[in-house]
């Protein structure tokens, strides 16, 4: 499968870090083969990949994944472009029942998917109808109505005849299509459903009623019923009734089987119409909102590698996470007892003002530094050897009682604890500026 084969590939790039235009080649041809194993057209294909190679030499180095994950990461993100971003909705009429019309050749699922469609605008609270507009097989009518009953949707059919308050349509489709949205207007239908017919390639007369239909109910939707199957052809299906309609949507059909579902690249890269659903099986629930992730690691049938690379850039993003979340906890790690061992380092290095004055930022502070002497050193020692151990690693819980508690203990005033919580925090803070690796300039050493 392309998933082992890509697999390989990646093992053999492992370890090197940027990529090359061997690297992408190796593994654009692999996308290559499980594009064309997909049945995208070659077209598509050949444009899709010459898009992804220009993408992929030109890309950031990832740190997460390797060169070939990192080319299936653009694949896949490009296939989801192509295949639409957005899930486009249904447009309804301003005013008037929302005319849809179906167009597709015969056994696309036209017919079925008149039913999936109209009980899922039943389900969202409109009143569809659906119109029998394919009068061309004998049966066509009555399916449409068996398809009607199953889905609880009403069915607008010519009864030859039967005596209608419309004229007798006479097996004209044109007609039917027209008195089937009077009748929708007169009985409060707010969408109409019509349904084609199709046959099994494209000709001209087909394709003539189509456009006669739709030029009789101006629909607000024309929508493509592709069946997933269909390979190479669907190019040239796609492209006739483009032309020959301009559909505005497609929906993709029997997905439920194993096509590899090329036919949505190709149809939406000729012509640029959205896929707005996808039908998943003959019955009437087997419908969905078309999604172009799910799509694009169908056609790529990767999953795995797609769960492979996610994973590697989550774990990724975990060790950076950790990393920086260790280096926070050494800022804040500095506690009172690494500044009372920091003081007595400082003692036994010599003067205490001579030492400060060549740390940065001791220049504002000269004039406190004039009245730090090495009895200074003692005071503090007295002050963090009356705080608790707690207090001593957390200083944030030292709040005014704690600090009044600590001045009584250790026979100093409260503003002698302010002041030095004030000097811990500069140390803090210098701390800090040596774990970001910037150092202080004039320590022999560093800070021990
Ligand atoms: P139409 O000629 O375009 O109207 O196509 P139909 O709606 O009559 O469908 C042709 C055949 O395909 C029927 O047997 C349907 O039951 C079947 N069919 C339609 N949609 C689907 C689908 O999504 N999945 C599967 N498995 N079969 C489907
Ligand atoms: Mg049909």
């Amino acid at each position: 499968s392309l998933s082992d084969r890509l697999t390989a590939t990646f093992k053999n790039l492992r370890g090197k870090g940027r990529l090359s235009e061997a690297d992408v080649d190796a593994t654009v041809r692999e996308i290559r083969r499980a594009l064309l194993e997909a049945d995208v057209a070659v077209p598509v294909v050949r444009e899709f990949t010459a898009t992804i190679k220009e993408r992929a030499l030109g890309s950031e180095v990832s740190e997460a994944l390797n060169p070939g994950q990192q080319v299936v990461k653009i694949v896949n993100e490009e296939l989801k472009n192509v295949l639409g971003g957005e899930t486009r909705r249904i447009n309804l009429a301003k005013s008037g029942p929302t005319v849809i019309m179906l167009a597709g050749l015969q056994g696309a699922g036209k017919t079925t998917l008149a039913g999936k469609l109209g009980k899922w605008l039943t389900d969202q609270g409109h009143k569809p109808v659906l119109v029998a507009s394919d009068l061309q097989r004998p049966n066509a009518v009555t399916q449409l109505q068996v398809v009607g009953q199953r889905a609880g949707v009403p069915v607008f059919a010519p009864e030859p005849g039967a005596t209608s308050e419309f004229d007798d349509p006479t097996g004209d489709p044109v007609a039917v299509a027209r008195d089937g949205v009077t009748h929708a207007r007169a009985k409060l239908y707010d969408v109409v459903i019509v349904d084609t017919a199709g046959r099994l390639g494209i000709d001209e007369a087909l394709m003539r009623q189509a456009r006669d239909i739709r030029n009789a109910v101006n629909p607000d939707e024309v929508l493509f019923v592709i069946d997933a199957m269909v390979g190479q052809d669907a190019v040239n299906t796609a492209k006739a009734f483009d032309d020959g309609v301009d559909f505005t949507g497609v929906v993709l059909s029997k997905l439920d089987g194993d096509a590899r579902g090329g036919a949505a690249l190709s149809v939406r890269s000729v012509t640029g119409k959205p896929i707005m659903f996808a039908s998943t099986g003959e019955g009437v629930r087997d419908f969905e909102q078309f999604h172009p992730d799910r799509m694009a690691s169908r056609i790529l049938d990767m999953g795995d590698v797609l769960t492979l690379i996610e994973q590697a850039e989550k774990q990724w993003d975990k060790t950076e996470a950790e990393r920086m979340a260790k280096k926070f906890t050494d800022q804040e790690d500095f506690t009172f007892e690494d500044f009372l061992a920091q003081m007595q380092q400082l003692r036994k290095m010599g003067s205490m003002k001579k030492m400060l004055s060549m740390m940065p930022g001791a220049a504002g502070m000269r004039e406190q530094l004039e009245n730090f002497d090495e009895r200074e050193i003692d005071r503090v020692e007295a002050i963090v050897r009356s705080m608790t151990p707690h207090e001593r690693v957390a200083p944030k819980i030292i709040n005014g009682s704690r600090r009044a508690r600590i001045a009584r203990g250790s026979g100093v005033s409260v503003s002698e604890v302010n002041q030095l919580m004030e000097r811990f925090a500069q140390a803090q803070k210098m701390m800090k500026r040596l774990a970001q690796g910037k150092g202080v300039p004039g320590m022999p050493g560093g800070i021990p």
